[in-house]
């Protein structure tokens, strides 16, 4: 149990006073929509930054307008309010928010009242640079004409849910979801990249995924710009998953996670590849600063920030 303290609707609150009524939509059916952000602690610059905030919150409200609500919060509102629980909690290390928007009238009213809560934790590294075993998933990933996973609702959670209690229960780290049409979608919640035959390849936008940032940072930037690798966007059958060189997670909570192997079969030599190690060298420099390029993308909590 964490004793940092949650930032709701414009308060910092002890935890056991951020509630929400049983009988709220947010409960009931988890009417919400909501952001895994991090930040990082700089030693060198003593400072934390959080990682492309402006476009956690650009998500968010296309989250929201896919589920007809809003919150009175401007985003210059919102940049303040992540900069406010930071700095209440006095968190001077990594953390993980949960930035949450939910709906609280009961039932399928659409104009009801709504909130925002911000909820900082502590969240380690998924592996420590062991790799993941992964299952490919008898559940499918939701479809995007059914319950689209580009919306990201905690509703929407419970597809991923079911797929990791069925890999541990059958002593797998994490499940692969493939979508309706069988072919890869992406992990519980993470995004899937793999490295086939030389080149980087991660399933397309229209294959049921959620629109990740850490996606885009690696398509636009790391890979083209530290590693030289450009990636393939494309179908990916699921034959492929086995016969890849290497392959690995990513996103905001999952960083760049390796993954070693696949129902069973080995990846590679079976251990951590060596392009996923230097991706996720390069990915944990640029959101430390350490690679001070795209500053742009790291949002300070104690500097004042210049606009
Ligand atoms: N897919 C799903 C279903 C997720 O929940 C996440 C985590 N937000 C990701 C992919 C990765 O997205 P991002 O890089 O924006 O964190």
């Amino acid at each position: 149990m964490t004793d940092f303290k949650i930032w709701m609707n414009g308060r910092l609150l002890p935890q056991d006073q951020a509630t929400l009524p049983v009988n709220s939509a947010a409960v009931f059916y988890a009417t919400n929509v909501f952001e895994g952000l991090r930040a990082y602690w700089n030693a060198r610059d003593g400072e934390l930054y959080g990682f492309r905030l402006a476009d956690h919150f650009s998500r968010l409200r296309e989250s929201m307008k896919m589920m007809r609500f809003t919150v009175p919060y401007s985003d210059d509102e919102l940049f303040e309010a992540v900069r406010e629980v930071l700095r209440g909690n006095d968190v001077h290390e990594d953390i993980h928010m949960h930035m949450v928007a939910y709906v609280l009238a009961p039932g399928l009213d659409a104009t009801s009242p709504s909130g925002l809560y911000i909820n900082p934790r502590r969240r380690g590294r998924v592996t420590e640079g062991k790799g993941l075993a992964c299952c490919v998933s008898s559940w499918a990933r939701t479809s995007d004409n059914a319950i689209p996973i580009r919306l990201k609702s905690g509703s929407n959670y419970q597809n991923g849910r079911l797929a990791i209690l069925q890999a541990r229960a059958d002593g797998y780290d994490q499940p692969i979801l493939l979508n309706q049409q069988g072919k890869v979608a992406e992990g519980s919640g993470a995004t899937f990249f793999m490295v086939r035959k030389g080149r980087l390849v991660t399933p397309t936008t229209s294959n049921d995924i959620l629109e990740s940032i850490t996606r885009v940072t690696l398509i636009d930037y790391v890979c083209p710009e530290v590693l030289g690798m450009e990636v393939v966007e494309r179908v990916i059958d699921r034959t492929e998953l086995y016969t890849a060189d290497e392959a690995f997670f990513c996103g905001s909570g999952y960083e760049i996670t390796p993954i070693t192997s696949i129902d069973r079969f080995p990846l590679g030599s079976g251990d951590v590849g060596p392009i996923t190690r230097r991706l996720s060298t390069a990915y944990m420099n640029l959101v430390y600063g350490i690679d001070a390029r795209h500053p742009e993308w790291r949002t300070p909590t104690y500097r004042a920030v210049v606009v």
